[in-house]
């Protein structure tokens, strides 16, 4: 069994992409390439008020930040396949982590992941 896949890999075409766990979760996923969500520090009630009169979700992260998140805003880049300029996304979805906003708490599914 191990020389078939030797055969295999030996003759696996250079432009095959090999997607790591993350990329997989996120492809199955696309959450925040789904929804615009911003951070804002010490927001006025008015302020919150404006963003939830217009659909946005208000989550608190901690005692001076809120994340506004608006669903369904979908990225012009998100394809079935995941998002077709991946390798040269903007540096704000390369940096992004799902895990670490509450606005994305059971949902990003790079929590269920061990490492
Ligand atoms: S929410 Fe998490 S798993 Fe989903 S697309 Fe964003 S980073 Fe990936
Ligand atoms: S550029 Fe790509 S990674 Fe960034 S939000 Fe759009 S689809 Fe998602």
């Amino acid at each position: 069994m191990g020389n078939v896949y030797n055969f295999t890999d030996k003759h696996k075409p250079d432009s095959i992409k090999v997607y790591t766990e993350k990329e997989m979760l996120c492809m199955k996923c696309r959450a925040c390439c789904n929804s615009l969500a911003f951070r804002m520090n010490r927001p006025t009630k008015d302020v919150l008020d404006f963003y939830r009169t217009r659909g946005c979700k208000i989550f608190e992260e901690d005692r001076d930040t809120v994340t506004i998140l608006l669903e369904n805003v979908p990225c012009p880049h998100i394809s079935e396949n995941g998002c077709d300029l991946y390798e040269k996304r903007p540096l704000v979805c390369k940096h992004f982590d799902g895990r670490t906003t509450n606005a994305l708490k059971g949902i990003c599914l790079w929590e269920s992941m061990t490492s």
